[in-house]
């Protein structure tokens, strides 16, 4: 737990985010500023910064966080419509917030190339 770190502060409650699964690894919130009519953060318990700091003893939990998505997007009715599972690392991948997580976008038609 890294009290300035955004993601730790939800994953612990001190900050407010409407949850929509817990476990002991990842917490699943809604996104404040949702890209899609589904728009979910993935994010591991443990503070991890970026994917560039994962080693080899989060190969189980990162293929946890995937299947924890698979049935989150089942639950909520459009896996087999499809959805993305998208991770942004550093300045040029879009990532503003410093510790590890995936977005769960859904329930709209995505286009491909991303911006
Ligand atoms: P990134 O740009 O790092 O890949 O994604 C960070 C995400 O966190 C953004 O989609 C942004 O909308 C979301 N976010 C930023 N601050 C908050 C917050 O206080 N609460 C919630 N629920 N999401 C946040
Ligand atoms: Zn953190």
């Amino acid at each position: 737990m890294s009290s300035d770190c955004l993601f730790c502060r939800i994953a612990a409650g001190d900050i407010p985010a409407t949850i929509r699964y817990q476990d002991d690894l990842v917490v699943v919130f809604e996104d404040i500023n949702p890209q899609a009519p589904t728009h979910l953060l993935l994010v591991p318990r443990r503070h991890i910064p970026t994917t560039l700091d994962l080693t080899p003893e989060d190969n189980a939990l990162v293929g946890h966080i995937f299947q924890v998505a698979a049935k989150v997007a089942d639950n909520l009715g459009f896996a087999q419509d499809g959805f993305r599972i998208v991770n942004n690392c550093n300045q040029a991948g879009g990532q503003t917030v410093w510790h590890l997580h995936f977005h769960l976008l859904g329930q709209r038609q995505l286009s491909w190339p991303p911006g």
